[in-house]
Order: structure tokens, then C-alpha cells, then sequence
């Protein structure tokens, strides 16, 4: 029978505790504080920020948003994040992307402190992935390990094919499963022959974005399937990259559209944001 793995229950109780521990700081007068910074007026990435501020209050994160118009210069941007480089009282900065044309997102991300960079991004933290050394992991690949850990899903010695390479999801799931043990296959959108390999994988993750990518008859019986895709049709339901129903048939586990990976990364920024509350407490 196959086991659909969702990633709200996870979620819910990883919030429910991430709220205890901020319940236990606060008993030491520290209060986890993140600081989102978006630049533009991207209704996505606006909705984006208003879930995230939502989710830290509920769980007593204490989250500062700046808002700047699409004219902006970078030095300004720069200015911001050094701003909260030195401000104690935030522990988490994340520069919401995409940027506009004139900001190098790249120089921004370096901006961010190593330590203060909840979304993983800065080229410091990736190091420290690939060296399998402690560091901030970003939001997504970490909510998928912990869906992975929660439903049992042993790692070690599996084969596992990524679809998608890029720098937020596909590289460091990679990276993560790697350092588990898995014998990692990445694909992208130069493969050839997409289906021999995806067919050959115990586990599969797709990070593309094009629904229906993944059909039944590209996976192994007995596969975990990850689908981390969320393509909106024109009815205003999202789609994930695999073909769910189908593929749910001959798969041991998989993740839903919606339901599945999508609640685990918030969960994740919060979680990256207590740590790092943890962690400067226990350097003073
Ligand atoms: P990107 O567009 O950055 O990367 C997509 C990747 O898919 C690229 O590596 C690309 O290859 C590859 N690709 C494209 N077409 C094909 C194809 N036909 N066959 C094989 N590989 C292909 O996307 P992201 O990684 O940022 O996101 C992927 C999806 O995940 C999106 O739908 C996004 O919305 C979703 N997402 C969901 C999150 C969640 O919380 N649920 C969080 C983040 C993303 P190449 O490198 O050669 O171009």
C-alpha cells in the first residue's frame, strides 16, 4: 500500500515545538528575530513574504520587513542587510528573490552573515554542505530530509536521481542525500534519456517545474517519490511535476501537490531562525 507522505503533518508538529522552544528562550529574554527584505512589487513574492511573517509570529519570531520600489540601488540594499548584520536582536536575514536587473544577487547574498543567513544561500554555507560540516541548509532540501527521516525513508546505499539542479533545491538535495550515504544521479533539461535513468531510481526528487514531467511508466516499482514542483493551470489549482495519480500506483512513497514539501519550508525558515537564536546564545 502506498504511503503518501505529507509534509503538513510534519509541519504542524515541527511548528508546534519550534513554539516551545521559543517559549524557553524568551525565559532568557531572547526573542528569535528575522528580517525579510523584498525589493519590487511581485505579487508571488509578496504573498510569499506575508506567509512567512505570519508563520514566525505564530510561533512568537519576532520578524521585521522592509519594503523598497524596484528603482533601488544596490548600496542601499547593501547598506540594509549590514544594518542587520550588526543588529542583535535579528538572528535570520533572507533577501526575498528574485531581485531587478540593476542588483547583483549574487553580491547580495554574500552581504548576509554566514551566521545570520537562514536561507543557506551564501557561498560559506553551501561550502559547508558540501564539506558535510555544520552550517544553515536551505529550506527546502532540509524540509525534504526531514520528510524523509519522519517517514522512515532509509537513504543509505539507495540509488537517488535529482531532476533539477538548481542552486535552492536540486544541487543540495544532492548534496544532503550524498552525505547520507546515497548514491546521487543529477539530471536537468541537457539529459538524454531522461527515462532510463529516472527508472533506475530508488528514490526520486523533481525540482523543474513543468507538471507532468514524471510519468508511470519512468519509475521503478517500489520508488519514493519527492515532487517538489508547483505549477498554477489557469483554474487556480497547482499542479506538482509528477503525475500523482498514476504514479502513486506503483510508487512505496510519495509526496502530494499541495500538501506535501510546500508546508515543510517555511517550517524550515523558522526552524534555521531558531537555531540561529540558539546559536549566538551559546557563543556569548
Ligand atoms: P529552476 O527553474 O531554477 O530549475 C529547474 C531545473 O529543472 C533546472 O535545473 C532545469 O535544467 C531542469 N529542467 C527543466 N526542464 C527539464 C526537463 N524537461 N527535464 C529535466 N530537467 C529539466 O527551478 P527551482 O529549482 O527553483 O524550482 C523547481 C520547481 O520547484 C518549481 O516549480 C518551483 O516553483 C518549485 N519550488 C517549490 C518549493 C516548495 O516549497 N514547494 C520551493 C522551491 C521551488 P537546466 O539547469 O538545464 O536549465
Amino acid at each position: 500500500m502506498t504511503k503518501i507522505m505529507y509534509g503538513t503533518e510534519l509541519a504542524n508538529k515541527m511548528r508546534s515545538d519550534l513554539k516551545n522552544e521559543v517559549e524557553d528562550l524568551a525565559k532568557k529574554n531572547i526573542q528569535p528575530g528575522l528580517a525579510v527584505i523584498i525589493v519590487g512589487d511581485d505579487y508571488a513574492s509578496k504573498t510569499y513574504v506575508r506567509i512567512k511573517r505570519n508563520a514566525a509570529e505564530k510561533i512568537g519570531i519576532y520578524s521585521k520587513i522592509v519594503e523598497f520600489t524596484d528603482d533601488l540601488q544596490e548600496e542601499t540594499l547593501i547598506k540594509k542587510i549590514n544594518e542587520f548584520n550588526e543588529d542583535e536582536s535579528i538572528h535570520g536575514i533572507l533577501v526575498q528573490l528574485p531581485l531587478p536587473p540593476q542588483i547583483d544577487e549574487r553580491k547580495i547574498l554574500e552581504t548576509i552573515k554566514p551566521e545570520k543567513d537562514v536561507d543557506g544561500f551564501h557561498p560559506i554555507n553551501v561550502g559547508r554542505l558540501s564539506n558535510n560540516q555544520p552550517g544553515f541548509i536551505p529550506c527546502t532540501p532540509l524540509g525534504i530530509e526531514k520528510m524523509l527521516t519522519y517517514y522512515g525513508v532509509e537513504v543509505a546505499g539507495k540509488h537517488a536521481v535529482i531532476v533539477g539542479r538548481s542552486n535552492i533545491v536540486g544541487k543540495p538535495i544532492g548534496q544532503i542525500l550524498l552525505n547520507k550515504d546515497a548514491t546521487v544521479t543529477f539530471c536537468h533539461s541537457k539529459t538524454k534519456n531522461l527515462k532510463e535513468i529516472t527508472k533506475q531510481a530508488d528514490l526520486l526528487i523533481v525540482a523543474v517545474g513543468q507538471a507532468h514531467t514524471i510519468t508511470e511508466d519512468m519509475i521503478k516499482k517500489g520508488a519514493v517519490i519527492v515532487d517538489v514542483g508547483n505549477t498554477y493551470l489557469e483554474s487556480g489549482k497547482v499542479v506538482g511535476d509528477v503525475a500523482f495519480e498514476e504514479v502513486k500506483e506503483k510508487a512505496d512513497f510519495i509526496t502530494p501537490v499541495p500538501k506535501g514539501v510546500g508546508p515543510m519550508t517555511i517550517t524550515m525558515l523558522l526552524y534555521n531562525t531558531v537555531l540561529s537564536a540558539k546559536t549566538q546564545i551559546s557563543q556569548d
